[in-house]
């Protein structure tokens, strides 16, 4: 292994070395194993420890007795990207598996494979140059632009024919013999098609961190897909049927965890509808694992459930009416009437929370003043209720493929700056808080999101520099919308 030489490589070594030494490790990992693979997360260690696709490759890959699997993420000072576990460099892997989840980390994969003067296109590269497989949530919808980068692309979830192809290779096979055994799993893009897989195996944390967006959470996901079909959601549309981990297998987990963890989050789509919640939360707080879930369907919420959740150390609840007015909700599919929002919203107050967070979507191409009035509306209802604080988390409509709303222009982004100006007038009250999602970030995930052919051949080649990259896309989703008819 070779040691840094200069003292930004230093830096950036100890600054890997810290976070390993703040990770504390909930099951044995066997890193063992001729077939060395670097997990690429594309993001920075905040979000890279909080994902539990991360958790669960590295867990499953480790788990072949012929793999070494070991974990990168990325940092914007980063020259020599080091292992979290061997503080080796990265171009000592000969495989690189990024998984991939939010569509700016695009941006990041081309940083890292720059920086090691790897081609970003899969065509340029020769048998000197490291396997490049993609993975993870991006590639359910659209791969125009990961099917260019990847010589592999592993579309859906990981399947068993995946991990077997990688059981048979020994590490002593050419790059070639690599790539074309990977991409005999029918899940593999096979240019503009693609076929996501869907499997029954859901993920859970392999370690737990202060330094992870959640904190020392022990994260478990107890349901995958969505049943609702929001027309905005990939989750309701690409992420295949409704699946959920039985709530004993879910008791079994945390009975072998009892003394180690104290903050459990509970993970799925809507975790509302897990079919055993009010059993799980209660086994929770009996055992005193302090529980927090990743979302609410605020029209299958009770009084019992909230109040197991404050009980067990939430002390805000989150709930997403999505749209203003029952006209834009109807429009969503959201399936949410003002009585559902005003009936969550007491019993939120009888549970004992005194904040609440409330998500919306706005900007849609089909949106009116009268249904962002609607959304302030609400805020003043809740005040007015008695919360002593609000968060409005407010995000673009990004038309996705996949989604009914795939074929939609996005609003443009003047339209949109001016929209969250007005927003922000009105929500400029006491007691609220109003985040926004970045417009730009938002027109350019729209843009990864929706690209194809020579863009995407154009935007991969031919930008050199990150700024010239963002630029690109900003212009780019123009064109994609001036070929789009109003919905
Ligand atoms: S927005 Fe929520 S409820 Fe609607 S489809 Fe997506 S995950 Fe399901």
């Amino acid at each position: 292994m070779r040691k840094p030489r200069t003292l930004d490589s230093w830096r950036e070594y100890n600054k890997v070395l810290a976070l390993k030494n703040g990770e504390n490790f909930l099951e044995p990992i066997d890193l063992n194993g001729s077939l060395e693979i670097a997990l690429i997360y594309p993001n920075v260690y905040e979000v890279a420890s909080a994902s539990l696709s991360f958790h669960d490759l590295y867990a499953r890959f480790n788990a072949l007795p012929n793999v070494k699997c070991e974990r990168f993420f990325f940092d914007r000072s980063f020259k020599k990207f080091y292992s979290i576990d061997s503080l080796k460099p990265l171009d000592e892997f000969r495989i690189w598996a990024f998984s991939i989840h939010f569509e700016l980390d695009v941006l990041n994969i081309i940083d890292i494979l720059r920086s090691y003067k790897v081609p970003v296109l899969s065509k340029k590269r020769n048998g000197f140059h490291p396997v490049i497989i993609i993975g993870g949530a991006l590639t359910y919808f659209n791969n125009a632009l990961l099917g260019l980068v990847g010589d592999v692309v592993h579309s859906g979830d990981l399947t068993d024919r995946f991990l077997a192809i990688l059981r048979s290779l020994t590490g002593k096979e050419s790059r070639q013999e690599i790539v074309e055994a990977l991409n005999e799993d029918p899940h593999a893009v096979k240019g503009e098609l693609f076929s996501p897989a869907i499997s029954q195996k859901l993920s859970r944390s392999v370690f737990i961190t202060n330094n992870s967006a959640f904190g020392p959470r022990f994260l478990i996901e107890i349901g995958r897909g969505c049943k609702r079909a929001c027309k905005f959601c990939v989750a309701g549309h690409a992420f295949g049927k409704e699946r959920f981990l039985p709530v004993e297998e879910l008791k079994k987990s945390l009975d072998l965890l009892k003394g180690r963890i104290e903050n459990v989050g509970l993970v799925a789509a809507t975790v509302t509808d897990y079919p055993w919640l009010e059993e799980a939360i209660t086994y929770l707080n009996e055992r005193k694992f302090k529980v927090s879930v990743s979302s609410l369907r605020l029209d299958s919420l009770s009084e019992e459930l909230l109040l197991l959740l404050r009980n067990s150390g939430q002390s805000q609840f989150t709930i997403a009416p999505e749209g203003g007015s029952q006209r834009i909700r109807n429009k969503f599919s959201k399936g949410i009437t003002e009585d559902h929002i005003h009936t969550a919203l007491e019993m939120g107050l009888v549970a004992g929370f005194k904040k609440v967070k409330l998500y919306y979507i706005y900007g849609a191409i089909f949106e009116t003043g009268e249904d962002r009035e609607g959304i302030v509306r609400h805020v003043h209802e809740a005040r007015k209720m008695g919360y002593s604080q609000v968060i409005v988390s407010l995000n673009p409509l990004i038309p996705k493929p996949g989604t009914p709303f795939g074929k939609l222009p996005m609003q443009d982004m003047d339209k949109l700056r001016k929209i969250e100006f007005e927003l922000r007038n009105w929500l400029n009250m006491k007691n609220v808080k109003a985040d926004f999602e970045s417009v730009k970030e938002s027109v350019m995930q729209f843009s990864i999101a929706n690209i194809t052919g020579d863009d995407a051949i154009e935007f991969l080649e031919n930008k050199s520099f990150t700024s010239e990259r963002k630029k690109y896309l900003l212009d780019l989703a123009g064109r994609i919308n001036s070929k789009r008819k109003e919905w």
